[in-house]
């Protein structure tokens, strides 16, 4: 064992510094402070070194963890980046993202009693210093295949895909019907939890690999399917899942009432400098307004932590099940309440007041009731317990389906489940059309960016070997 470990005996853990309250509550600049070497190396040492390390085993991309915190904790950076980069297109997304406390760290061993190795934050350290450095080149192939796939969907899962298929000589065409490459990276995300130069500093190494970005074109709409199938040897589908739950009851269709997906893109469009009229309006923006948001989701957290930074009146948070019970980071509600946005646990909408304009929400106390099949606690209201609270805007944050893409890509063979997700072969990422794969949210319903991550190069892996196999029975043939 390297004299260099084993620290968290004596070293207490220390996340990185949160910047100061009132500036967070004013500002979209991220709200962590990035450790600089010393205590990046500090925070490394106090890793044991597990012989079966529970942190890789729980991190989605299986991150050779313990290897590039001894490589920090020796201050041999170059080498730790070669290590976090090797199973991770996006090391420095995922340092900030990942739900670490759900994840690697929450199953960090020490964390029993030592509390867990900051693994999340000394991750980003890594890669945003070997950005700074210049370690990080574009993956340029040492030879072009000469062979074409396509992508359509710039997420993380596309990204990945297209970064992993254009390292192995591949030529590869990214479609987006959005103008910037990211996907939720860019328009869903907020920048207080990950800055957009993160994410364009990304854009611009994938277009120095040679991979060809279409923005602006959307399948279905401005090139068909089939077209786009004639186009490419092979095809990736990573489109995500964008249709948001619907909320039912008196006054649900009243003015002030909008989706929080609608509200977080112009809350980034404007940040990235552009002009949103729904924004200027007033429509979707938060100003001055008392404020209620339906979920309790990652979505829903963004939304809440929005309002606040736009200056909203007041910020509630209404979510039918308890705090234990809630899908959001546990992370991200400490800092909602600290930045001064109030939880209604418990608490369902019923009914929604007003005339030209929503003025009000009427909710109803819920307690939680046997378990569902999911495991989960079903809810249900409890008798007599209603109330109002006065809202200016209503954000609708409940979730997301995927959209019908049979219908939306004119292509009825395409499988779906019965939730309206992409089938595909688990063991070769294929759709039900012979060189069709799928990877990401339009597979697994809305997830995590680091499974998208993983998602896109497995299925990297398996069109190189589709493709790899159909070239060999052509030869063979020939
Ligand atoms: P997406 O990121 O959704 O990308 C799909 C892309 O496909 C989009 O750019 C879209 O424009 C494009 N597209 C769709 N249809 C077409 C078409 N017909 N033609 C062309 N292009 C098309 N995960 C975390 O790990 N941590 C978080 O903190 C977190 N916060 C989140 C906050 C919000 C508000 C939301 C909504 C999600 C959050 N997630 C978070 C989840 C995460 O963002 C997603 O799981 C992830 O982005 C999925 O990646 P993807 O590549 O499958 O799809
Ligand atoms: Fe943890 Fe996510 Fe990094 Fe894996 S990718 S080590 S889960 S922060
Ligand atoms: Fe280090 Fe914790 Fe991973 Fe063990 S589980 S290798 S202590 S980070």
């Amino acid at each position: 064992m390297p004299e260099k470990m084993l620290k968290f005996v004596h070293l207490p853990q220390h996340m990185p510094d949160k910047r100061d309250l009132a500036a967070r509550r004013s500002d979209f600049a991220e709200i962590y402070r990035r450790f600089d070497q010393e205590e990046a190396a500090r925070q490394a040492s106090r890793c044991s070194q597990c012989g079966v390390p529970f942190c890789s085993v729980h991190c989605p991309l299986h991150n050779n963890i313990p290897d590039w915190l001894k490589l920090t904790a020796e201050g041999r950076l170059e080498e730790a980046y070669e290590v976090a980069s090797a199973t991770n297109n996006f090391p420095e997304i995922c340092g900030r993202i990942c739900p670490q406390d759900r994840l690697c760290e929450g199953n960090c061993v020490i964390e029993k009693g030592y509390e867990s190795v900051t693994i999340g934050a000394i991750e980003r350290y890594i890669t945003d210093t070997a950005f700074e450095r210049g370690l990080i080149k574009p993956r340029r192939p040492r030879a072009e295949l000469g062979v074409s796939v396509g992508i359509i969907g710039a997420g993380p899962a596309g990204l990945a895909c297209a970064e992993e298929l254009r390292a192995r000589g591949y030529g590869v065409d990214v479609y987006d019907r959005h103008d910037r490459i990211g996907g939720l990276l860019i328009y869903g995300i907020p920048s207080f939890k990950l800055e957009k130069d993160i994410v364009l500093r990304r854009w611009k190494l994938l277009e120095e690999a040679g991979i060809r970005f279409h923005p602006r074109t959307e399948i279905g709409r401005d090139i068909t399917f089939a077209a786009l199938r004639a186009r490419h040897a092979a095809l990736l589908i990573a489109t995500g899942v964008y249709q948001p739950r619907e909320i039912g009851g008196p006054g649900a269709g009243l003015p002030g009432i909008v989706p929080a997906l609608d509200y977080l893109i112009a809350a980034n469009r404007t940040g990235l400098g552009d002009t949103v009229p729904e924004f200027d309006s007033g429509v979707l923006n938060a100003a001055g307004k008392r404020v209620v948001v339906i979920g309790g989701g990652d979505t829903a957290m963004d939304c809440v932590r929005t309002a606040v930074r736009q200056g909203a009146r007041s910020v509630q948070c209404l979510y039918r099940r308890d705090r234990a019970n809630m899908p959001g980071s546990m992370r991200e509600v400490k800092n909602a309440e600290e930045e001064g946005v109030e939880f209604i646990w418990l608490a369902a909408p019923e009914a929604f007041l007003g005339d030209a304009a929503v003025r009000g929400v009427r909710g109803v106390r819920m307690r939680l009731g046997l378990p569902e099949a999911s495991g989960r606690q079903s809810v249900e209201p409890v008798e007599n317990s209603h109330f109002t609270l006065p809202a200016d805007l209503v954000i609708k944050a409940l979730g997301f389906d995927p959209e019908k893409l049979p219908e939306a890509f004119g292509e009825p063979a395409l499988a779906t489940t019965r939730h309206g997700t992409l089938k595909i072969g688990h063991r070769d990422f294929m759709t039900s059309l012979p060189g069709v794969f799928a990877a990401g949210d339009i597979v697994r319903g809305a997830s995590l960016v680091v499974w998208a991550i993983r998602d896109g190069r497995d299925a990297a892996a398996r069109m190189h070997a589709w493709l790899s196999q159909k070239a060999a029975i052509r030869e063979a043939a020939e």
